[in-house]
């Protein structure tokens, strides 16, 4: 605030040796031991900057799950790609068998989403993209901080996205991040992000601009509070933990409830506690049962419009302001016919519950208690 400065590029005398951004940067690298990370302004530019620094283009098809958030499908699409929804399973994303029977010779990469704060199954689908020569991108913006068998999510596929919104684990009010090990991709993402800056001259004016680009670019601002964020996400772990941990044993042993499948769970962030009821009568009437008896922060996503498929007529209308190439073609793409009947079946019976921070273990214990009663009751 005293320089002034509040861009990232540039300014070198005025800012004195302050570069917000940059060691934001340097610190994510640090925090997921990927060898390059480039901060950009949102969850959705990192997708989109992914996907087109990827090669991802005109006519290819990007498999991803239908429980995501819309970014996704918008990054693909305005990518100029076609979005072929794969089913998911136990683990609320990718099932690995459904992505492999939806892969077509027109295939360039699987966008594998690490829903409500945990991971999908990442060695078996990044064995699997690698047998069939399709690239992984991996979107970790509910899942900052998370793991798999101690390595980062975002470093199984060949670009890592995050999402520094204020919704997130981590935020910076708006902000989100690429990680990488691919210094070429990386040197693309961070270019296209800033009008096809190279970065590379002495100063700003001397740079060269080898391809086309945007502006993506995050401010000083937003990484300082990202920052001083990043200081406390392994506090924010563990509290997020210790909740799920009461919360899980609260509900342990009811009849016909069963938890969603974690891959590992050391490596789960516990931003939400998500369960499956047998049926999905049941499921509603919990998620109308829950917040009657004062519980907040229950998600029924199978009826939510902007993170299950069910709800997005838009898409498959293709109704863009932009004259999509997708619009252009001569077949209907694939995915405006798409049924997933496997994906309604979990999801229609699936509850998410939020874990706040500033829950006390008091009244954690309290909630579980109520949980336990309520499910109970309607489990009966
Ligand atoms: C939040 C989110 C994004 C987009 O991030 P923004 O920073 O809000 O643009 C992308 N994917 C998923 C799964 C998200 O939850």
């Amino acid at each position: 605030m005293e320089t002034g400065v509040l861009m990232r590029y540039g300014f070198d005398g005025p800012r004195q040796g302050r570069w917000k951004v940059r060691e934001l940067e340097n610190a994510w690298s640090a925090r997921t031991g990927a060898a390059y990370t480039h901060c950009c302004s949102s969850g959705t530019a990192a997708v989109w900057a992914a996907l087109i620094c990827a090669g991802v283009g005109a006519g290819d098809e990007v498999i991803l799950p239908p429980f995501t958030f819309v970014a996704d499908v918008e990054a693909v699409l305005y990518a100029g790609a076609i979005p072929v929804f794969a089913d998911i399973d136990a683990t609320l994303t990718l099932d690995p068998a459904a992505v492999e029977a939806a892969i077509t010779p027109r295939t360039k990469a699987v966008l594998l989403v690490h829903m409500c704060g945990s991971m999908g199954r990442v060695d078996l689908l990044a064995a699997l993209c690698q047998r069939h020569g399709i690239l992984l991108i991996e979107d970790v913006a509910q899942a900052a901080g998370g793991s798999y068998q101690g390595r980062a999510l975002g470093r199984f596929g060949a670009l890592g996205c995050f999402s520094f919104d204020y919704v997130k684990t981590l935020t910076c009010g708006e902000g989100g991040a690429i990680i990488t090990d691919d210094e070429r991709l990386y040197r693309l993402v961070d270019a296209f992000c800033d009008h096809g800056h190279d970065h590379l001259g002495k100063d700003r004016g001397a740079d060269l601009h080898p391809v086309l680009g945007l502006n993506f670019r995050l401010s000083e601002l937003h990484a300082a509070v990202g920052l001083a964020q990043l200081g406390k996400l392994d506090l924010m772990l563990a509290r997020q933990r210790r909740a799920r941990d009461l919360l899980m044993a609260a509900l342990a042993g009811l009849p016909g409830l069963t938890f969603r499948e974690i891959p590992d769970p050391a490596g789960d962030t516990a931003t939400f506690l998500s369960f499956f009821l047998p049926t999905e009568d049941l499921a509603r009437a919990a998620s109308r049962a829950l917040p009657a008896a004062g519980l907040d922060g229950c998600f029924y996503w199978y009826d939510n419009n902007w993170h299950y498929l069910r709800k997005w007529d838009h898409f498959r209308a293709l109704a863009s302001p932009s004259r999509l190439p997708q619009a252009t073609l001569p077949e209907t793409p694939a995915f405006t016919r798409q049924a997933l009947p496997a994906s309604d079946a979990l999801m229609s019976r699936t509850l998410s519950l939020l874990l706040k921070l500033s829950w006390s273990e008091e009244t954690i214990l309290a909630r579980g208690a109520t949980l336990r009663r309520v499910l109970a009751e309607l489990l009966a």
